[in-house]
């Protein structure tokens, strides 16, 4: 099939592309007078058109390509409560006409230049919006949105949902987007929060051995990447479910002391008590017996001697109330996420793409994530290119899918695949370093067979 001459392809992308701002304003501004709608709907507000209301959002940013060297990066900000991506904004280190032109004239010409560059700024040609480095167009993103937005559509961001690195957060502090009177707080992402237990329990495994003492392998109540698992689904957990930071703290604290309990030295001092109780010891209690069978019935036993001395340090360092108290409103960055791949999905990380282009896929991608496949159609109409029929077609097909996708079977049908995932990820990288020890104790180069190290225990045997 012949393709489109770089010429035509260049008209049409620039007629596409000139358009960015007037569509940005109508599909963010929709998004904003629904959220606002339903602020003071779900929170019975009295307020006016003009008054001002107080949000909380989740804010990420994400490069074109991995590492620190991306030319584009992009911010995007979703209303927690609604969960609609409410504003975005692209930057870019690069400009193709000042690498190809400007460079010419600065060889050439090099008295021209000055005048020149003036002249392609002015114009609005320039694709620069932003000079530093790339991990900082993070803390630039958010200075630009959270700048913006209280005058277009009378909200303000004043929670902000991140993870753990807080410089755009620090940033806002410092820059006072709205004024020395009113504080932005930050909430943490409760998955980073729980990323962040399991890598302190995996580091303190790593750091322990590195020492020679072995806090995981076999045996009853050891530290082994499958416990570490759990105890993280059960920190996670307990964040959930606590309704104070308090509440949060004995939760935590219930998960490792009720593994440490024995039938001789039973801890469930942090369980909750009563007959809907999970934990077995309390239950019984509550039915006035004295349980015992701990050796059993604890699922994921800890070792109190080995480990206590270990572990409590990090527990106390993780269930601290200042922490847990960042995590109140129990969201996490995961929509943030699955909108950067929306985003990238619309032009692909492999290959380099312009500010506009960028600007364009992260709009379409917004559209597309508050309003459905359909979107697309009406963005067209609104460019001036008339919706075909296979357009159409495949855009309800889309729609379809995403309706289907979103039912609760499926959701539970996705969350068991990602389980079975996680687990298997889990194990191969236990296997991997059981290889690397067996590796290790035959004596690594000395391997007399041309066997594959895994193979020798067996072989010898
Ligand atoms: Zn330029
Ligand atoms: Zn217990």
């Amino acid at each position: 099939m012949p393709g489109l001459h770089q010429k035509t392809f260049s008209t049409i992308a620039k007629r596409v592309y000139s358009q960015n701002e007037r569509l940005a304003e109508e599909v963010f501004g929709q998004a904003a007078s629904i959220v606002r709608q339903e602020h003071i709907r779900y929170y019975h507000l009295q307020a006016d058109e003009d008054a001002i209301l107080d949000i909380s959002v989740s804010f990420d940013g994400s490069w074109l390509t991995r590492g620190h060297k991306s030319l584009i990066g992009i911010g995007c900000v979703i209303d927690v409560l609604t969960g609609l991506i409410i504003d975005g904004h692209v930057l870019s280190l690069h400009c193709h006409v000042c690498a190809q032109m400007g460079d010419w004239i600065k060889r050439e010409t090099p008295h021209c230049y000055e005048q020149w560059k003036q002249e392609h700024i002015e114009k609005g040609e320039c694709t620069i919006n932003f000079e530093g480095s790339s991990g900082m167009m993070e803390v630039r993103a958010a200075e630009v949105l959270w700048g913006r937005f209280v005058q277009r559509h009378n909200l303000r961001y004043t929670t902000m949902v991140s993870d753990g690195d807080s410089k755009a957060f620090n940033k806002l502090l410092e820059v006072q987007p709205y004024g020395p009177d009113v504080v932005i707080l930050k909430e943490d992402c409760i998955n980073h929060v729980g990323k962040r237990f399991g890598t302190a329990l995996k580091n303190l495994v790593a750091n322990c051995s590195k020492k020679g003492i072995t806090l995981g392998g076999r045996g009853h109540g050891r530290l082994t990447a499958e416990t570490i698992r759990k105890l993280q689904i059960y920190y996670t957990r307990a964040i959930r479910s606590g309704r104070s930071a308090e509440e949060m703290r004995r939760g935590i604290l219930a998960g490792l002391y009720h593994g440490y309990s024995t039938d001789e030295y039973p801890q469930h001092q942090f369980c909750p008590p009563g007959p809907d109780s999970w934990c077995f010891f309390k239950r019984s209690i509550g039915e006035h017996q004295y349980p015992t069978g701990h050796k059993q019935r604890v699922n994921t036993p800890l070792d109190y001697k080995l480990l206590h001395q270990h572990l409590e340090p990090i527990y106390n360092r993780l269930s601290s109330v200042d922490l847990l108290r960042r995590c109140d409103i129990k969201t996490t960055q995961n929509p943030n996420e699955s909108f950067h791949h929306s985003v990238w999905s619309r032009c692909s990380k492999k290959n380099f793409h312009s500010l506009k282009r960028v600007e364009f896929a992260l709009l379409s991608a917004e559209a597309e994530q508050n309003s459905g496949p359909t979107a697309l159609s009406t963005i067209k109409t609104k460019l001036g290119f008339q919706e075909g029929e296979h357009g159409q077609r495949l855009g309800q097909a889309r729609e379809r899918k995403r309706v289907y996708k979103s039912s609760f079977e499926q959701q539970q049908k996705a969350k068991t695949r990602e389980k079975k995932t996680a687990a298997a990820r889990e194990k191969e990288a236990e296997e991997a370093q059981h290889t690397r020890r067996a590796c290790f104790e035959v004596g690594g180069d000395q391997n007399p067979f041309n066997f594959p190290f895994f193979f020798l225990p067996n072989f010898q045997s």
